[in-house]
């Protein structure tokens, strides 16, 4: 297995890579942890102190729920995992305030935290819009959890793609018609011929356009190669997007391991009969 990194873009917080001589089963593995079992923070449950804006206490809660909080999974339990059995403790869960009064536009930047590591990762997301004399005050409480349980708690967006294999076989007769029509730029003219632009290669998204337009039929052939994957992920915010790779393959090895020393037990009915 070889990984090739093609792009890490920290301001985006984007990243791509090609997974090679790996298989569908790991590769979507990679992608399934890291989108539904990495854990980050979220607000999950807000004590309205004063509501006088045109919004219900409710959908305030669920805008909140939405904001993503930078992650700092050293310092916090899942609270399921935590020593507190899930009742809430420093290790678990913290606390976010505000208090605005109006009138004017309420961002996540009047959030204030009990821990700078854990706040609102962007600043200019609108909460609600409060009138001269109305308020908003709450108290929430963020903790630790997965995307499998609610989308809110998804570290970003991960998705790969089979590696594409383009070949021009002969001569294409209407080269300018496949390179306009190739929504990806694969192809160039070069001296009246067809060729592929080995720079957009890889952005090709095996939609068989060009299979179609060239003429005469079967001068352009298109497969895939089903060891080699191409990695794209987008960060929410809570975490770097390297992170949420790493952070997945941990959790991939921390299940192997756990399975292999369950594995090595001795099997039910042997304890039973030894009885
Ligand atoms: S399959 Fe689609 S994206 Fe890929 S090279 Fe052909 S036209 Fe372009
Ligand atoms: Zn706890």
């Amino acid at each position: 297995m070889k990984i090739e990194l093609l792009k890490l873009d920290k301001k985006q917080n984007k990243l791509s890579f090609i997974l090679r001589n790996a298989n569908h089963a790991f590769a979507n593995a990679i992608r399934r942890n890291a989108i539904e079992e990495v854990p980050v923070m979220a607000i999950e449950d807000v004590e309205f102190r004063n509501n006088s804006s045109v919004i219900y206490d409710e959908i305030i809660a669920h805008r909140l729920g939405l904001i993503p909080l930078t992650t700092d999974l050293k310092s916090y339990n899942l609270p399921d995992k935590c020593k507190c059995n899930g009742k809430g403790c420093a290790q678990c869960q913290l606390k976010l305030i505000l208090k605005v009064l109006g009138q004017g536009v309420v961002y996540s930047s009047d959030i204030t935290s009990t821990d700078p590591k854990v706040k609102p990762t962007y600043q200019k997301i609108p909460i609600v819009k409060l009138l001269k004399g109305q308020k908003l005050e709450f108290e929430a409480t963020a903790n630790l959890g997965k995307g499998k349980d609610h989308t809110k708690w998804s570290p970003g967006l991960v998705y790969y793609k089979d590696m594409p294999i383009i070949n021009i076989n002969k001569q294409c007769k209407n080269p300018e018609v496949v390179v306009e029509q190739c929504p990806q730029n694969v192809f160039e003219v070069k001296n009246n011929n067809l060729v592929l632009n080995k720079d957009n290669l890889l952005n090709c998204h095996l939609c068989n356009a060009c299979v179609d337009i060239c003429e005469p039929k079967g001068t352009i052939t298109l497969d895939k190669n089903d060891k080699d994957f191409i990695f794209y992920v987008e960060s929410w915010g809570q975490l770097e997007s390297k992170e949420i790779i790493i952070e997945a393959l941990k959790i991939i090895k921390d299940t192997s391991d756990e399975f292999i020393k369950e594995i090595k037990k001795k099997p039910v009915k042997e304890k039973a009969s030894k009885k």
